[in-house]
């Protein structure tokens, strides 16, 4: 990347413009933009004497060693905070190591005796190839990730491996078409107010690092860097995925106002970490975090969690080179149970598959690309299922950890009883062989399932008999539910959240476990939405889940809500025909309600 600071006549000429895009990161900012425009590699090719061909590979692996190096410090100076954020650092030191980049290009300069910049480009060429081949539009994506972290070899190689921020030296608003993860991790300056992107959706890397570093952000604007200059001052609404480019005075004059009054309330809401989850008139409802890693159990504790409302066990089969076994998982389980006694752990068995994979699990058929559909194919229980030995180890695992606190089982994406049936009958056996080997667990460990495909929506009377606790996940039951892809960023604008026909699956599910007396929690990315929570509260729900430092601002919109007419709001939204409508209301009404929250618009 680099800075733009051509001058443009469009900058000067042009009329106020709103440019709709997707709000991956709450806030308002008034700000004079900064526009980094897309830094491209020039290659060129250059033969080799055969003497050179050697110190040719070393330059290679010196810059690649350099990469790792500073994704490395790069990560130990966010250790123990931002997990989503360390996670895609992570994945992008395995593709560094990775054999497609590292040992193909070192053969393509043997081979051909030609410089490391053309061999590279042509390792990464045979990359692409492959990734366009594969039909999951998610994982076809992923060739980014292995692009940015070639790119930050390129850099290297070529000496001018720029800090993306250099030249900022005021308050700005970032504009660019896309910024790697570690580009927008080092955005966390005081002089970034905020940026935007012309791709990217609410799941893509860039969206997911600004919600961890609570910079606001809007992504998916198109061309946007065509329409503005470094200079000129916009507004960016991340709440509503809003940016006014050459706004009236008007406009700023008002942005103005909510942004002060919007700065003043972040500084209020660290009070809220320490108060009680309840309405004005006495409803609880719990905040619990949604984690990944044990190192985050901090966050948890530190944002005033009442519990962890998801913990992806996954993520332990992901981060390190060997599966982990059971004294490994039971040393983690435990610490997480143990820390936040007596309050709930809810630990959702293996989940992977999907968009998620281990080249160090058990090779089931979900390889990327063998599968025509994975995320209708052998994902999450179903895996498990089919990989018994595993499961056990982590159902065993997961009963010893039981004993040091309240641990709650979440079992994935559940689609039928029988399936449900399926898995307690291992978890029988399990806990049988524990008893005979007179290993100590808590017998009345609950049991819940997550609720993310419709026919556990539809089936929840059923299923709430045999369970302890339902879990909502939204993020998979909006996809299965809509038919979207949620990583595809083709339909990423028919994502919606508040689509009426989730919210009402969402209320037939807190119904459905009300009336068999189960909690129903829901821990999908909206629960930590602010413009979701108060209909979230009103439809009823007993637990909300969510990156740990949402819990304040939602918790003192709980706060400030009287349950009765929470309930009233959500029966206005169930009754609308669409998620746009659901969304007009709610421009309406959460500003008139809140206005702390989201300014008087
Ligand atoms: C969900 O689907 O809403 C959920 C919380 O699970 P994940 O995002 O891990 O699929
Ligand atoms: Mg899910």
């Amino acid at each position: 990347m680099e800075p733009d600071n051509s001058t443009d006549s469009r900058a000067s000429t042009c009329e106020p413009q709103t440019l709709f895009g997707i709000g991956a990161s709450p806030g308002i900012v008034v700000a004079r933009i900064f526009v980094l425009k897309k830094h491209t590699h020039r290659t060129v090719w250059k033969r080799l004497d055969s003497g050179q061909v050697e110190e040719e590979i070393n330059r290679f692996l010196r810059a690649a060693e350099q990469a790792e190096s500073e994704l490395r410090e790069l990560r130990r100076t966010f250790a123990g905070d931002l997990a989503d954020a360390l996670s895609i650092i992570d994945s992008h030191i395995l593709i560094l190591k990775d054999q497609m980049i590292l040992e193909r290009t070192v053969d393509i300069i043997r081979e051909k005796e030609i410089n490391v910049e053309w061999a590279l480009d042509q390792a990464l060429g045979r990359i692409k190839k492959r990734f366009d081949t594969i039909a999951d539009p998610y994982i076809r994506q992923r060739y980014v990730d292995v692009k940015n972290v070639v790119d930050r070899v390129f850099g290297l190689l070529s000496g001018h491996e720029e800090d993306v921020l250099t030249g900022i030296n005021e308050k700005v608003i970032v504009v660019g078409h896309d910024f790697s993860p570690e580009d927008t991790l080092r955005m966390q300056t005081e002089n970034v107010l905020g940026f935007i992107t012309e791709e990217g959706g609410m799941t893509s890397h860039t969206a997911i690092v600004a919600r961890s570093l609570n910079i606001p952000a809007v992504v998916g604007l198109g061309d946007v860097t065509r329409d503005c200059v470094s200079g000129d001052t916009i507004i960016l609404d991340g709440f509503f995925g809003r940016v006014y480019l050459h706004p009236t005075p008007d406009q700023l004059c008002q942005y103005r106002e909510y942004d002060r009054q919007h700065r003043n309330f972040s500084e209020e809401l660290a009070l809220y970490i320490h108060l009680a989850s309840e309405t004005l008139d006495g409803h609880r409802v719990r905040l619990a975090g949604n984690i990944e890693m044990r190192d985050e159990v901090q966050s948890v504790l530190r944002y005033g969690a009442e519990g962890i409302g998801l913990f992806r066990s996954e993520f332990d089969y992901f981060n390190c080179d060997q599966i982990p076994d059971e004294d490994m998982l039971t040393s983690t389980y435990s610490t997480l149970v143990s820390t936040l006694a007596p309050m709930p752990v809810t630990i959702r068995t293996l989940d992977v598959g999907g968009d998620k994979f281990s080249r160090y699990l058990p090779d089931s058929g979900i390889r990327p690309g063998v599968e025509r559909n994975p995320a209708l194919g052998l994902r999450s229980i179903r895996y498990s299922l089919r990989e018994p030995a595993l499961f056990r180890t982590q159902l065993r695992a997961l009963l010893r950890a039981s004993v040091h606190g309240r641990l709650r089982i979440l079992l994935p994406m559940i689609s039928s009883l029988s399936e449900l049936q399926h898995v307690k009958g291992i978890l029988l056996q399990v806990k049988a062989e524990l008893t005979r080997k007179q290993i100590p667990f808590d017998t009345n460990v609950e049991l819940g399932i997550m609720i993310e495909v419709p026919s556990a929506v539809i089936m929840a009377d059923s299923l709430a008999k045999a369970v302890d606790f339902f879990s909502i996940g939204t993020n998979d039951l909006i996809q299965y539910s809509l038919a979207i892809d949620r990583g595809n960023q083709y339909v990423a604008h028919m994502y919606e959240p508040f689509h009426p026909a989730v919210l009402r699956m969402i209320k037939q599910t807190v119904d459905a476990g009300h009336g068999q007396g189960i909690e129903v929690s829901l821990c999908g990315e909206m629960a930590g939405e602010v413009v979701s929570a108060a209909v979230l509260f009103g439809l009823g729900l007993d637990e909300l889940s969510m990156r740990p430092s949402a819990i304040p601002h939602v918790r003192r919109i709980l706060r400030r809500s009287d349950y009765g007419q929470l309930v009233e709001l959500s029966h206005a939204v169930l009754s609308c025909n669409d998620g746009g409508e659901v969304r007009n209301f709610l421009t309406r009404y959460l500003p008139s309600t809140y206005p702390e929250e989201f300014g008087c618009r």
